[in-house]
C-alpha cells in the first residue's frame, strides 16, 4: 500500500534537499532566513539557491549562498545559468565559488529574458547546459547537479532528445539530475527507469512543488512546460479565501505524491520552497523526516 510509509516512524532512510531563491528586499530575506533555520535541523543534503532569469540575480545568488556558508552548518549548491554571457564571466562566477568554498553547482542553460523569447546562445558563451557542465569541471572539481524534464522540455522535439540532452549532461561530468515539478508518481518512475537503463546508477531527484496556489504553479508550468492536471484546479475550487485550507490540502496532496514515490523506491526529495518552510516542513514530517 503506496500510503503506508507516509505515516511510519521516522526510518532514516530518507534524504532531503530544499530549494531557495535568493530575497529582494530586507522583508523577504527575513522570511528566507527564518525558513532556513526551520528546515536546516532536518539536516539536508544541500540546499541550493536559485539564479534570476538571465542571470539577473547574480549578486544576490552569491551573496545567500555566501551567508550560508557563514552562517550555517548546512552544505550549499548555486544555481548557475548560462544564458547571456560569456565563457570567462561564467568560469568566473565559478572560480569566486570554489574559493568561497562551495563546492556544488546547479548547471543550468536558463531562458532568455523576455518571455516566450526563443533561446539563442551568447556568441562567446556556453551553448547549452551540457557545455556549462563541461566548463565547469574544467574550472574545478564541482559536484554538479542538471535539470531533467520528465514530461519533456518545451525546447524538445520529441520525449527521445530530450532525453538524449540529459545523457549529454551526464557524460559532459553531472552527478545528478533534479526534475522539474510534476504531479504524476507514475511518470516520475517511468523516467527515472528508462534513465537507469540508459545511465545505470545515476541518481535522479524528484523535484516537489507542493502546490497551494494553482494560479501561481500554472504561471511556472506554462513557462517550463509541466502539466498542470485538470484534477488539480478542481482541488482547490471554492479555496481562495481560506489560504489555512489551502495549506492543509496542499501537504496532504504533496505528502501523497512523496508517499507514491517512496514506494516506488524513492529515497531523496528535493522540495521548491519558494522560501516558505512549513509545507516543506511538515510533508518531511510525514515522510518521517525529523529533527
Ligand atoms: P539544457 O539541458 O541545455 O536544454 C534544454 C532543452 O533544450 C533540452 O531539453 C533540449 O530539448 C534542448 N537542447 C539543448 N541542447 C540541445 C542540442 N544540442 N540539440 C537539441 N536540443 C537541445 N532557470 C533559471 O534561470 N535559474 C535557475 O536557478 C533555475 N533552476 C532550475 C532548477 C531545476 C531543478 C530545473 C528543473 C530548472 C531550473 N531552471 C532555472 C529552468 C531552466 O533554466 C530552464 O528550464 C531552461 O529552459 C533549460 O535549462 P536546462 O539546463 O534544462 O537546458
Amino acid at each position: 500500500n503506496g500510503h503506508a510509509p507516509l505515516f511510519a516512524e521516522a526510518r532514516g532512510d530518507i534524504n532531503v534537499s530544499f530549494e531557495f531563491f535568493p530575497p529582494r528586499t530586507d522583508a523577504m530575506a527575513e522570511t528566507l532566513w527564518r525558513s532556513i533555520e526551520t528546515l536546516a535541523p532536518l539536516k539536508p543534503r544541500f540546499v541550493s539557491v536559485t539564479y534570476g532569469a538571465g542571470g539577473s540575480t547574480r549578486e544576490r545568488t552569491h551573496a545567500t549562498v555566501e551567508r550560508i556558508v557563514r552562517e550555517t552548518d548546512l552544505t550549499p549548491a548555486a544555481h548557475l545559468t548560462c544564458v547571456g554571457a560569456t565563457r570567462d564571466e561564467i568560469d568566473e562566477i565559478a572560480c569566486n565559488y570554489w574559493e568561497a568554498g562551495v563546492r556544488h553547482i546547479v548547471a543550468l542553460r536558463g531562458d532568455m529574458p523576455e518571455p516566450g523569447q526563443a533561446y539563442s546562445p551568447h556568441p562567446g558563451g556556453y551553448a547549452n547546459a551540457a557545455e556549462l557542465v563541461a566548463g565547469l569541471k574544467a574550472v574545478a572539481p564541482f559536484e554538479i547537479s542538471v535539470a531533467a524534464y520528465p514530461e519533456g522540455h518545451p525546447d524538445s522535439d520529441s520525449a527521445e532528445s530530450d532525453l538524449d540532452n540529459l545523457l549529454r549532461k551526464i557524460d559532459a561530468g553531472a552527478d545528478r539530475a533534479i526534475t522539474q515539478f510534476f504531479f504524476s508518481a507514475d511518470c516520475f518512475l517511468r523516467y527515472r527507469d528508462t534513465l537507469a537503463e540508459r545511465r545505470p546508477g545515476i541518481e535522479i531527484v524528484p523535484g516537489i512543488l507542493p502546490v497551494s496556489n494553482v494560479a501561481t504553479t500554472r504561471r511556472f508550468a506554462g513557462q517550463c512546460g509541466a502539466a498542470i492536471p485538470q484534477w488539480l484546479d478542481r482541488l482547490f475550487e471554492g479555496l481562495d479565501e481560506l489560504p489555512a485550507a489551502r495549506q492543509l490540502v496542499a501537504a496532504t496532496l504533496a505528502g501523497e505524491l512523496c508517499g507514491q514515490l517512496y514506494a516506488g523506491g524513492v529515497r531523496h526529495f528535493h522540495f521548491y520552497t519558494l522560501n516558505r518552510a512549513e509545507l516543506a516542513y511538515a510533508i518531511c514530517h510525514l515522510l518521517g523526516v525529523r529533527a
